[in-house]
């Protein structure tokens, strides 16, 4: 029987780890593909065109939306983000494991298209963690942190979307947690 390529939405609090978890998931094991989004928002410090995200202007991005070339985006915090429809399908169509690290409107809009989808959501253990990160983590003004989060208590409301809900405490805990759910999903013969 052909391996079906599972497609795995992971959204989460700004700062809640989960692009960290997202790579080492990758490197860890060999049948994950990590979609790379396209932006408008400017790249951090360290970011490269390409690798963490395609960094794209606002004209490139609609333009991007018109030719249909994104399976979902949505507006985070003044900015466009959205997922390249090309990727996905190939990987999809290679039968490997698709992770989009996206926010909750683009995991609604692509359930909503693709009823399979896994939708995972990572929080940290309580809202102090989660300020002192993103703080800490120092690539944010005071006034974007503010705005981060504050919409992290709106996606807060949405978690009951999700089919997982996961603390990422530790990493390594975490990155087995959500390989085990992958493959779990595997070995399910009927979603209903
Ligand atoms: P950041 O600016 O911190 O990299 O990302 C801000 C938010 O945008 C995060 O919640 C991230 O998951 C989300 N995001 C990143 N790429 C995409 C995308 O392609 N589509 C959507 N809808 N959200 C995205």
């Amino acid at each position: 029987m052909d391996r079906k390529g599972i497609l795995l939405v992971v959204s989460g609090f700004s700062g809640a780890g989960k692009g960290t978890l997202m790579k080492e998931l990758v490197s860890r094991y060999d049948n994950y593909a990590l979609s790379i989004s396209a932006t408008t928002r400017s790249p951090r410090e360290g970011e490269v065109d390409g690798r963490e995200y395609f960094f794209r202007t606002k004209e490139e991005f609609e333009q991007m939306i018109a030719d249909e070339a994104l399976i979902e985006h949505a507006c985070y915090v003044g900015n466009y983000y959205g997922t390249p429809r090309a990727y996905v399908e190939e990987q999809l169509a290679l039968g490997r494991d698709v992770i989009l690290e996206i926010e909750i409107q683009g995991a609604l809009q692509i359930k909503k298209r693709f009823p399979d989808t896994l939708l995972l959501f990572v929080s940290t253990p309580d809202a102090e963690t989660l300020k002192n990160r993103l703080i800490g983590r120092g690539t944010e003004s005071l006034d974007v942190v503010e705005k981060r989060l504050s919409r992290a208590s709106e996606e807060a409301e949405g978690i009951e979307n999700y089919d997982y809900f996961i603390i990422n405490d530790d990493l390594d805990t975490c990155v087995t947690q959500v390989h085990q759910i992958i493959q779990g999903e595997h070995s399910r013969v009927s979603r209903n």
